[in-house]
C-alpha cells in the first residue's frame, strides 16, 4: 500500500508493507531495504477479468510467503 503527496511528477511518500504493515524506509527518494512490489491485472480467463492488483511485501514477509511454497522459488546471482 502506497500514499503520494501530489507535486509536479507523483513521489513515492510512505509505502506500508501490506502483510505486517510495517512502514518501508526510504530516504532521499530511495527505498532503503528489501522490499517486494506486486502488480497484476488478471485476465480474462480468470474469476477477477481487468481487476488491478498491487501489494508491497517488506523482506521478512517475502521469506514468510516463499516458505510456504511445495516448490522452492528459483535463485539466481546476477554478476
Ligand atoms: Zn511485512
Amino acid at each position: 500500500m502506497r500514499r503520494y503527496t501530489m507535486k509536479e511528477r507523483r513521489e513515492t511518500e510512505t509505502i506500508f508493507c501490506n502483510g505486517c504493515g510495517k512502514e518501508i524506509k526510504i530516504k532521499d527518494g530511495v527505498i532503503r531495504e528489501g522490499l517486494l512490489s506486486v502488480e497484476k491485472r488478471w485476465g480474462y480467463f480468470s474469476d477477477k477479468d481487468n481487476e488491478v492488483h498491487r501489494f508491497d511485501l517488506c523482506e521478512e514477509c517475502y521469506d514468510r510467503m516463499v516458505s510456504q511454497f511445495v516448490i522452492p522459488v528459483e535463485k539466481e546471482n546476477e554478476v
